[in-house]
């Protein structure tokens, strides 16, 4: 019945040939022709085929809304793509279904009205879409968790994506900077750089990234701000091309680094100092060592001789030595102990630590009479109680060792505030300090005055414990003769 159509112009030639699927059908939908594509599509042979309608080449579900269409368009026939705003699937004998594409087209003839559906497979098409919106899923993912800032921009440098973790590093959202220039987010000078960057590229290709070997700064929307760090991405798309830049704030990196060095700093000024500490140490301990050794000789040689008197004399030298050791080891001691053990730090009257620390040397100076004077309004400090009262012992008692022949012995105590510190001061009216020794009396073991008793390890000592509370230890002094004043200052609680 189809030959007519078929013979017409290389018709049937055509359909045979065609990869999509084709059949024609009388208006009813009946199959009354059906080409190999179709039958491999479906998995039916040609005569089984002639035995079906296409409805039962779809799925069940969409069977009742094609019955519907077709009574309609039996009354108002045309050419038209099938399911429009549907996803059709066909309905292979096996049972399994498959994406298709149909269209129909009206053949209208003499012998009739024909409709001629062209299925097309889409199986592929709609595996490709999968994977591109899969895709497309990931890589929104990786946009919206990456801890970088991903900004895109197109040519003009004008901005097309923008990732949350840059919209809370930078502070404006991405609807707002969509479509701004880039240089929104650089301050000055990077901002006028990157223009003519952007014009030079533009006009010659020529590519050179900014920032590279020197520090880059973002601006943030409030208008401070920070160091990142930038890699960019040049992605071609078709004829123009995308920027992807990945950028970290790395102010807290920075800061580490900055920490970094200063420890190091810290470190290598503390192992000279040690080093230093060490050949003074065991320089100063063996200065007794050598006495006990010739004090004993001297003993064997008295003993030999019996004579009893010599040998009392040698004994007492041996051990005022060994009791100096002793007292140096202990200073030693104290003095390695003030970076490790610190008490928790408390609020600290500096008033009655003074006074404490003035009645206990008031009877040093014997038959003259030390006059004190102490400023009312001493503030407190916070710190380790014990730690601070040894800093107020040590320089007063020095304030009365040092104090000379003065007649009238005086001892000023007070303080004065500062920018975020407290600065009090010890000061006398002794023997002085000459200039030149200002910073060496600090040192482990430095006396001036080899005869007075001491250590020279005091001063080491009280500069130790005020440096571990986070403040400075210095002297003032006009010279010999002139008295001295020695200032410490604290943090400032307050
Ligand atoms: P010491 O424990 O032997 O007293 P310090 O370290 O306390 O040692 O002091 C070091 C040196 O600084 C003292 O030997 C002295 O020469 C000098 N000195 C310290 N305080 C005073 C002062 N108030 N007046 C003059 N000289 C001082």
């Amino acid at each position: 019945m189809m030959e007519f159509l078929l013979k017409k112009k290389n018709f049937g030639v055509w359909l045979e040939s065609s990869l999509d699927g084709m059949a024609i059908t009388d208006i009813k939908g009946k199959i009354l022709f059906s080409n190999p594509a179709l039958e491999k599509l479906f998995g039916y042979a040609r005569e089984e085929l002639a035995e079906l309608t296409v409805e039962d080449l779809m799925p069940e579900r969409f069977r009742g809304r094609h019955r519907e269409e077709r009574a309609g368009y039996a009354e108002h026939p045309r050419s038209r793509p099938m399911g429009e705003g549907l996803d059709l699937f066909g309905l292979r004998k096996d049972g399994t279904e498959f994406p298709a594409d149909i269209s129909l087209i009206l053949l209208e003839a003499e012998q009739g009205r024909f409709v001629l559906a062209t299925v097309h497979d889409i199986s592929r098409r709609k595996l490709a879409e999968k994977a591109l919106a899969n895709q497309t899923v990931r890589l929104r993912a990786i946009l919206e968790t990456a801890v970088d800032a991903i900004i895109v921009i197109d040519e003009r440098g004008l901005i097309e994506t923008f990732n949350p973790a840059a919209e809370r590093m930078f502070g404006y959202t991405e609807a707002e900077v969509k479509g701004q220039s880039i240089t929104l987010l650089m301050p000055s000078p990077y901002r006028d750089e990157h223009n003519a960057y952007i014009a030079r590229y533009l006009r010659t290709g020529e590519r050179r990234v900014i920032g590279i070997g020197r520090e880059v700064l973002g601006l943030r929307r409030d208008g401070s701000t920070f160091p990142i760090e930038l890699t960019v991405a040049e992605t071609p798309l078709g004829n123009h091309r995308l920027f992807t830049g990945i950028i970290r704030d790395v102010t807290e990196r920075r800061k580490a680094q900055e920490q970094q060095a200063a420890l190091l700093e810290q470190l290598t000024e503390k192992n000279a100092e040690l080093e230093r500490f060490i050949y003074t140490a065991s320089h100063d301990l063996k200065s007794p060592l050598i006495t006990i050794q010739g004090f004993s000789g001297m003993l064997e040689q008295s003993a030999t001789r019996g004579d009893f008197e010599r040998m009392r004399g040698d004994i007492r030298r041996i051990r005022a030595a060994a009791s100096r050791m002793q007292t140096l080891l202990e200073d030693l001691l104290e003095l390695s102990r003030i970076g490790r053990v610190a008490n928790p730090p408390e609020k600290v009257s500096m008033r009655a630590l003074v006074h404490e620390a003035v009645e206990l040397v008031r009877d040093r100076l014997s038959g003259r009479k030390l006059r004190t004077e102490i400023s009312r309004g001493l503030p407190d400090a916070v710190g380790d109680p014990k730690r601070i009262f040894e800093v107020w012992l040590n320089l007063i008692e020095n304030a009365v060792k040092f104090m000379g022949d003065q007649d009238e012995p005086l001892i000023e105590i007070g303080a004065e505030a500062r920018e975020g510190e407290i600065v009090y001061f010890v000061r006398d009216n002794g023997i002085g300090i000459e200039p030149s020794y200002h910073t060496k009396i600090f040192g482990l073991f430095e006396r001036l005055d080899p005869n007075t008793e001491g250590t020279g390890i005091g001063l080491a000592i009280v500069k130790r414990i005020v440096e571990v509370h986070g403040g400075s230890l210095w002297v003032d002094s006009e010279g010999q003769g002139l008295g001295c004043t020695f200032y410490f200052s604290l943090r400032d609680p307050a």
